[in-house]
């Protein structure tokens, strides 16, 4: 079961960290895109928005950076980046509210490499195109660039990484991210997809893209839109009724709305999420294969920046 906690990650434990809870731009309510999974002593950030190298060097380097949380620890002093121990990114699309910061972050692994303190280049996993946005986070002194796509999982340490094409104008990966029994799925950026559902639902028929599994622990899933700006989800959203609607059909036992456009009202945002939840449960054919999920979840809630979740 998935929780707020501020302890360090044992041994069996993972752990997810909020960066940021919207986009396409960091305003008000707060930043964009950026995940950090921690199990096993192995950190793999997902998406690297604006807003998130900061987080995350208070995370991996504390006493820095905005509070997380966690208590500060003393460190001797060195030149090193906060993001030397960081072992991969994984990118969902290439749209600069995922990736942008990957474009600094290449300069702090560079100077751990050039000073000792990291020993290889960082693994960037990351869809083929748009070709001139991947050219630009080729960095042949940072990263390694690795192709990921929706028929090859991928392995990270004690995370294994399914990938599911969304219904998004560019070539966009949903996740889905297991660390022993447990699962986290990201849709990253979608308008409703019911194939998407099934897929993060863990009830898509073998044969499909992705095996039978287990319903999420944790769902992270888009929100952007509300009910008055709903007719922008031809950009590839959804809104946060749809995205309530996708949490109940998907039977997650604990879901985070993000993604949500950051000068909106989030209380707005929040009660038609709510309201998407409990709607879904005598929905129309089709979106009811999940309806009767094992494991009844929650409904969704707007997470704070910084917040960790075990799972
Ligand atoms: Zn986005
Ligand atoms: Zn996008």
């Amino acid at each position: 079961m998935a929780g707020r906690e501020s302890a360090p990650a044992g041994a069996g434990a993972a752990r997810l960290t909020v960066f940021g809870r919207c986009s396409p731009f960091p305003g008000t309510n707060g930043h964009c895109p950026g995940y950090l999974l921690e199990a096993d002593g192995v950190k793999v950030l997902v998406d690297c928005g604006p807003g998130t190298l900061a987080r995350l060097a208070g995370v991996l380097k504390p006493g820095l950076g905005p509070a997380t949380g966690r208590p500060p620890t003393t460190r001797p002093p060195t030149t090193e980046s906060p993001f030397a121990g960081l072992d991969a990114v994984v990118i969902s699309h290439l749209h600069a509210d995922h990736f942008s910061e990957a474009l600094s972050l290449r300069y702090a692994i560079a100077a751990d490499i050039r000073g000792g303190f990291r020993r290889g280049l960082l693994p960037v996993h990351l869809p083929p195109g748009p070709a001139a946005e991947r050219d630009i986070l080729a960095y042949p002194k940072a990263f390694e660039l690795r192709t990921i796509d929706e028929g090859t999982p991928l392995t990270l340490g004690p995370f294994s990484f399914g990938f599911r094409r969304t219904n998004h104008p560019v070539d966009c990966l949903a996740m889905r991210i297991s660390a022993g029994r447990s699962t986290v799925v990201y849709t990253a950026d979608t308008a409703w997809d019911d194939g998407l559902l099934a897929w993060a639902a863990g009830t898509a028929p073998a044969g499909q893209t992705s095996r039978p599994t287990a319903v999420p622990d944790v769902l992270l899933v888009e929100a952007s839109l509300q009910d008055a700006s709903a007719h922008l989800r031809d950009l590839g959203h959804l809104t946060a009724r749809e995205a309530g609607r996708f949490a109940r059909l998907c039977g997650a036992r604990r879901s985070l709305l993000v993604h949500l456009y950051p000068e909106f009202d989030f209380e707005v945002s929040r009660r038609e999420a709510v309201e998407g939840y409990h709607q879904a449960g005598g929905d129309a054919p089709g979106r009811s294969l999940a309806a009767a999920g094992p494991t009844p979840g929650a409904p969704p809630v707007i997470p704070t920046e910084g917040e960790t979740f075990q799972w």
